[in-house]
């Protein structure tokens, strides 16, 4: 039986934060689509004191952001973004196309295309996320998108230099400094300035996942990929600092960024309570961390690996951080998660922002049912058929036109029957 020493605040309290987004996620897109650009600045103006009549950044403006970076950031930007584009060059060359004959005379396909256009947000409100960038063009970019724009919010009064660097070294297509619900509606809805995309994706705060959900049907979304998430597993292996560590290095992220600790040791997870008030001592974005420790930071303890796994399976967790006697027990049979760094030697920071996994990753539970943004997500895997024989028209179409019988379709069924007709078959109902 799990004890938890730390708890969360209630479901209520999340329940009515989530209403106030939805809310007012709803009314920023009502707004957008009736008065389209007028909107879209007028929000900008609101939430990011960010005004100017075309969002675009010109190419001039791209240069200026990547030459005042210094040699090294460029070079770092670089690292990162080769890791990313080899990682989903590899597992874009493990999705294939198939076409297979299943019944003699009948070949069935599926085909994996590309979305036409893709809008990649890019994070910028709190800190200028440009890891983001490096995720979601490159990624869609090795997918094969055509078209693929990209946003990100000003940060301290003007585009992030490095987020543009980063969007262009990437490849985008086109730059919009323009951050929120304003950006999101912009691109699914289209306006005079934006052209509509076919796909949203990115992560973002409350307002930038509840936008993308709201829009979800209009257009495709990646994932549900809001405020961050960080869980940690881990047994006395490791200390308390490393675990205290790794919790706060998430929490830091925003005031509603949930860190969960599991272990099966009563006397690390007291180490751990004791290290993570010491770092939020001497930690510079503690303001931020304090908020998000006090709020949503958990601790509980376990009776052994197995009660442990439960747990955290139960939590649906985007990062999930183990630290274990028996790390490979948890890679076999942990069934939701966004991503898992296995072993004391990686850590979530690495797959924020350089090891080559995507950090696009489910949260709020979503790890039940998605994983993270990967090339796959942009591909729409569609199917096709042919029939090859008459003999394999009119077998299938006798199948077909009893089971169209049973439910009465006699339109499907006619489309059957005529095949049968012509092409030799007997065994129909009518
Ligand atoms: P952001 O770019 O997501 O949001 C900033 C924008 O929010 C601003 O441009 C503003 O327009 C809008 N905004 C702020 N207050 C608003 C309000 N009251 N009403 C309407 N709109 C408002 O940047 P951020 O705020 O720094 O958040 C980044 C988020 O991304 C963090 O929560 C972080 O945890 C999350 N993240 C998630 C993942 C993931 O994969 N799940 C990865 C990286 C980052």
């Amino acid at each position: 039986m799990a004890i938890w020493l730390k708890k969360a605040v209630s479901g209520d309290v999340r329940k009515e934060d989530d209403r106030k987004v939805r809310d007012a996620v709803e009314a920023i897109l009502a707004d957008i689509e009736q008065r389209g650009d007028e909107a879209v600045r007028a929000f900008s103006i609101r939430f990011d004191g960010w005004d100017r009549p075309d969002y675009r950044l010109s190419d001039s403006e791209i240069d200026q952001c990547i030459d005042s970076l210094d040699r090294q950031a460029i070079q770092d930007i670089e690292f990162a973004q080769k890791q990313v584009r080899n990682f989903a060059e590899e597992q874009r060359g493990a999705i294939r196309d198939i076409e297979v004959e299943t019944v003699p005379g009948v070949v069935l396909g599926h085909k994996n295309i590309p979305v036409d256009a893709a809008g990649c947000y890019v994070p910028g409100g709190k800190y200028p996320l440009l890891a983001s960038a490096h995720m979601s063009v490159i990624t869609a970019k090795v997918a094969g998108v055509g078209r693929v724009v990209t946003c990100a919010p000003p940060f301290e009064g003007k585009p992030a230099p490095a987020i543009v660097a980063a969007q262009a070294m990437a490849g985008a297509d086109e730059i919009y400094a323009l951050g929120g619900v304003q950006a999101i509606g912009a691109m699914a809805l289209g306006t005079q300035a934006i052209g509509s995309v076919n796909m949203l994706v990115g992560p973002g705060n409350a307002f930038v996942a509840e936008a993308k959900r709201q829009l979800y049907g209009r257009v495709g979304i990646d994932l549900f990929a809001g405020p961050t998430e960080t869980m940690v597993i881990a047994d006395e292996t490791v200390d308390g600092e490393m675990c205290a560590t790794d919790l706060l290095g998430q929490a830091e992220h925003g005031p509603d960024s949930p860190a969960i600790f599991i272990t099966d040791s009563e006397k690390l997870a007291r180490d751990t309570l004791s290290e993570v008030e010491r770092l939020l001592e001497i930690l510079p974005t503690r303001n931020i961390a304090c908020q998000a420790w006090d709020r949503y930071g958990e601790v509980i303890v376990c009776e052994d690996h197995a009660d442990m796994l439960r747990v955290a399976d139960h939590y649906a967790n985007e990062h999930v951080q183990v630290m274990t006697s028996d790390d490979e027990y948890f890679l076999r049979n942990m069934r939701n998660y966004g991503a898992l760094f296995i072993g004391p030697r990686t850590n979530v920071a690495y797959g924020d922002k350089v090891i080559g996994t995507n950090h696009t990753l489910p949260t709020r539970k979503a790890a039940r049912y998605t994983g993270g943004l990967w090339v796959g997500k942009f591909l729409k895997t569609c199917t096709y058929q042919k029939v090859l024989t008459d003999e394999a028209s009119a077998l299938m179409g006798e199948y077909c036109s009893r089971l169209c019988a049973l439910e009465g379709f006699a339109g499907h069924g006619e489309q059957a029957n005529v095949r049968v007709r012509r092409y030799g078959g007997r065994n129909i109902p009518y």
